[in-house]
């Protein structure tokens, strides 16, 4: 079975596509398969949360991930699993690389749920897994940088990450299968250029070919990159050159027909993308807003949030405020809010502290960690779903 994951890819996003006669792939399967139109992503809508949740189905307060940027209060430091340039200049490159590659899957990311290819496993079935960056599994894979990686993050590598039996990530991880390896590796930047959709497509088609996993996660993230730079409406062009890479794949076993005969595919996406208005109600600058408060300057190595009131993340279209611990009101005046967001909206609302219960245990963060408890409000969704953080 071949899982398709297209970053960032709302319904209406692919209808127009399968519709429009330019993505032939995504009109192939729509039309020979279910299709459920009213899927609904989780809160917050942000890549790493949201793969997490395809992954495990359980929402953020349980399986720990709670966005790209957050505040982790028990090293006292700002994870970031790359939000955006500027950030990783501030913490530095080793240290994302580290956060995503390392912590992201085998700390925060709860032990006390089990990703796909854990409970595949536990069922006797193989699966492998292409750029995919919640990737938690039972297989050891050594790390092979080249010298390009070492040069750039040297002691933030790790020497082996533990997933899915065909696991495969950019450069640095290849399953036993070695699929994509025909294509002739290049050198330098040539390298590089692994991340990518094209890539992702051959490794699944290969593993297709050669029947090496029972389950295969083809990803393909350039929707996201692409939307996020041009904005939602160019979605349609970014489809169709995703549509590509899985007509590629549909190619493996010589017609669709017949490789929709061997293998199962599922079409999904982690969250859709709309767009956000740059004017005064549509901008909360956090800057402003909390611009008396103290808040920790992110920086390499710990940063301290005693004798600071706020550590505040922005995550694109979210952003978490961790308030000082201790006190469950918050510091003086968060509550209320000093003043309003420009252009006189509602002020945010600071999140309670969530403290750290005796016994706190690292790998319940899911439960216990920087992820407060949100009461059932009157807000739900057209389809009746409101915030559930705690089944
Ligand atoms: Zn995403």
């Amino acid at each position: 079975m071949v899982l398709v994951v297209i970053d960032g890819m709302r319904s209406d996003a692919f209808e127009q596509a399968a519709s429009s006669g330019r993505a032939p792939a995504l009109q192939f399967l729509r039309d020979r398969g279910s299709y459920v139109r009213d899927s609904v992503a989780i809160f917050p809508t942000i890549t790493p949360a949201a793969t997490s949740t395809l992954v495990t189905g359980e929402v953020p307060a349980r399986h720990g991930i709670p966005g790209m940027c957050w505040y982790d209060r028990d090293h006292q430091r700002f994870v970031n699993y790359g939000q955006s340039r500027g950030v990783a200049m501030a913490e530095g490159l080793g240290q994302v690389v580290e956060d995503f590659l390392v912590y992201l899957n085998h700390e925060h990311l709860s032990g006390d749920v089990r990703t796909i290819h854990e409970q595949l496993h536990e069922l006797g079935l193989s699966s492998g897994a292409t750029n995919f960056m919640v990737f938690r599994g039972p297989f050891e894979h050594r790390l092979e940088p080249g010298l390009m990686e070492r040069l750039l993050f040297r002691k933030h590598l790790p020497r082996t990450v533990r997933g899915p039996k065909e696991h495969y990530f950019a450069d640095v991880v290849r399953g036993p299968a070695d699929a994509g390896g025909r294509r002739k590796r290049g050198r330098g930047l040539e390298r590089h250029t692994r991340h990518n959709d094209k890539w992702a497509a051959e490794v699944t088609r290969d593993l297709l070919e050669q029947g090496a996993a029972d389950m295969i996660l083809f990803y393909l993230h350039e929707n996201d990159h692409v939307s996020h730079h041009g904005g939602p409406v160019t979605q349609v062009d970014n489809l169709v050159r995703a549509d590509e890479h899985i007509g590629s794949v549909l190619d493996t076993f010589g017609t669709w027909e017949r490789t929709l005969h061997e293998a199962g595919f599922v079409l999904t996406a982690d969250h859709g993308q709309t767009a956000i208005g740059d004017d005064a109600e549509h901008v909360i600058e956090f800057g402003e807003v909390l611009a008396d408060f103290r808040r920790v300057k992110p920086g390499p190595g710990p940063d301290p949030l005693e004798d600071h009131d706020l550590a505040v993340c922005g995550n694109g279209r979210a952003a978490r405020v961790h308030v000082r611990g201790g006190q469950r009101s918050g510091p003086r005046g968060v509550r209320a809010g000093r003043r309003g967001p420009r252009g006189g909206g509602r002020a945010p609302q600071p999140l309670a502290p969530p403290g750290r219960p005796p016994g706190h245990r690292r790998h319940r963060r899911g439960r216990d960690g920087p992820h407060p408890r949100v009461p059932a409000g009157p807000v739900a969704d057209p389809v009746g779903h409101g915030p559930r953080p705690d089944r």
